[in-house]
């Protein structure tokens, strides 16, 4: 019984970090995006480059300009992406 309570606790969550504020969180406090084909911002589809960000800074001007970048669009497109990108579902 003890033993198996040093291996739950010797089991590491996977830490990633955000792509703005260079933070570490758990993978699960993350998402996880990437930019499709059409220049667009999409959940990540399990192929191609991604990247990680954390809840506090999708509503941050860093993301805009780094989402602006990475998808190779202007700051206002990458603001409309942010803005009507569902985060939650
Ligand atoms: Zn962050």
């Amino acid at each position: 019984m003890k033993n198996e309570k040093c291996k739950m606790k010797s089991v590491k969550k996977p830490v990633r970090m955000c792509v703005v504020c260079r933070n570490r969180f758990f993978q699960n406090e993350l998402f996880r995006l990437q930019c499709g084909g059409n220049k667009e911002l999409i959940t990540f589809r399990g192929t191609g480059r991604s990247f990680y960000v954390c809840k506090e800074c999708t509503g941050s001007k860093k993301f805009v300009n780094y989402i602006a970048k990475k998808c190779g669009v202007d700051k206002e497109k990458a603001k409309l992406f942010i803005l009507h990108f569902s985060f939650y579902t």
